[in-house]
């Protein structure tokens, strides 16, 4: 393995907004390249211009240095140089209360998983994420954590006190139930038991967290027995939701390095693999005709069987109106369904973003609009998507949801019939 410590010149992503997979809105990457060395990495893939990704770990040192600047320059305020501010200039608590008021809303920021783990092994000496978390906290930013590693617990008393102020989110990626399986798959990571563990302590921190079991491997992944043990092990750990999806393979270094392990560890699914990925989308997609079965509508059928949700909660920014944070959930929870489990055109979900990316923008609380009768008017929407909002600021759902939830439930009949 080699290590090079670096000096990023930026961080943050450009903003996302009104992302239906993890409610994020900017993510950052602490490392470039990732020793986990998962045989399926994307990371591996030419089109990231990324030498070397598995063994060649460069470490942005200056990463926490860089994220406070670009918060700043976002026009986000620290709470330590406002309290330091308050002591030299005699601000009152009000003045300091009316300064932090005038901070943008909120982002969350996914702090890893972006294309490197931030807990990988090198974060053990160099602690680069836990400088970024403490950065974060100074801003008082609601984080959201993607790992396979268990080393995200050495910074628990941190993530806590996000929690406290704003929240945190923290996911473990978990994808094959035996950990013989998944060692052979990523083998640097923690174990999918000792991931598991993970989980269990930060629910029991009263923390944000669930599963992604993304990416589930094709003829090895998608058995019901690993994906039902996977969705088990989820609700015994106290996850709130395991979030399902597909591996993507772009040709060239990802797929040969894949293929390889595949010829070698599990030959008898080499053919099948092959063929599903024989097509090379730019994107790695695989040919959905060949799969042996529908991930995701398996994984949204396994988890009514277990009790667990299939997708990711929004959570509430600080000072956001809940009724907007339900709405908003419901809106990318319709989006994320038509478009991912009923295969319906981007088009079809087009008044429902738009409708999200306007409240994902700050607007005022929706049920005080609706107090004063003019909610059509002030979100520009057409009678139909009015009755939508009612009913769900009223329910928590609408007619279109259920409406989906009926379709799913005939699908999952017609494939089991
Ligand atoms: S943890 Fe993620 S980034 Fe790291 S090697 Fe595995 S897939 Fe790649």
């Amino acid at each position: 393995m080699r290590y090079e410590r670096i000096k990023a010149k930026s961080l943050l992503s450009k903003p996302i907004a009104a992302d239906g997979w993890f409610h994020i809105n900017r993510s950052m990457n602490a490392y470039r390249g990732c020793e986990h060395g998962c045989v399926y990495c994307d990371g591996m893939s030419e089109s990231y211009h990324v030498d070397d990704f598995l063994t060649h770990i460069r470490i942005k040192e200056n990463a926490a240095e860089v994220l406070r600047r670009e918060l700043k320059k976002a026009g986000f305020t620290s709470r330590r140089e406002l309290e330091t501010e308050t002591l030299w200039s005699f601000l009152d608590e009000e003045d300091t209360k009316r300064l932090a008021m005038k901070s943008p809303r909120k982002q969350v920021i996914g702090v890893c998983g972006g294309v490197s783990d931030g807990y990988q092994p090198a974060e053990k000496e160099h602690e680069i994420t836990r400088q970024v978390l403490e950065t974060l906290l100074d801003f008082e930013m609601p984080v959201f954590v993607l790992t396979k590693s268990d080393l995200v617990l050495r910074d628990i008393d941190l993530l806590k006190k996000i929690h406290e102020v704003a929240f945190a989110n923290v996911l473990f990626t978990i994808t094959l139930v035996d950990d013989k399986v998944q060692k052979i798959f990523e083998p640097r990571a923690s174990t999918t038991s000792e991931r598991y563990k993970a989980l269990k302590k930060v629910r029991k921190e009263d923390l944000f967290g669930g599963v992604m079991a993304t990416p589930i491997i094709p003829g090895l992944g998608d058995t019901y027995e690993n994906m039902s043990g996977l969705a088990k092990e989820a609700k015994r750990a106290g996850a709130q939701f395991i979030l399902w999806g597909g591996m993507t393979l772009k040709s060239g270094c990802q797929k040969m390095h894949f293929l390889n392990v595949v010829r070698k560890r599990f030959p008898e699914k080499l053919e099948l693999l092959e063929g599903i990925y024989r097509k090379n989308h730019p994107y790695g997609h695989p040919d959905y005709n060949k799969l042996p079965v529908n991930i995701m509508l398996r994984g949204y059928e396994i988890c009514k069987d277990v009790g667990i949700s299939d997708r990711t909660i929004r959570h509430r920014l600080p000072n956001e109106p809940e009724a907007n944070n339900q709405v908003l959930g419901a809106l990318l929870d319709i989006v994320f369904r038509q478009t991912y489990l009923l295969g319906m055109s981007w088009n079809k979900s087009t008044p429902f973003r738009e409708l999200a990316l306007r409240i994902e923008k700050g607007i005022d609380d929706l049920n005080k609009m609706r107090e004063e009768g003019d909610l059509a008017e002030r979100l520009m929407i057409d009678s139909q998507l009015l009755t939508s909002v009612e009913e769900i600021l009223d329910t928590g759902s609408c007619q279109v949801l259920d409406d989906i939830h009926i379709r799913l439930d005939e699908l999952v009949s017609r494939n089991n019939a």
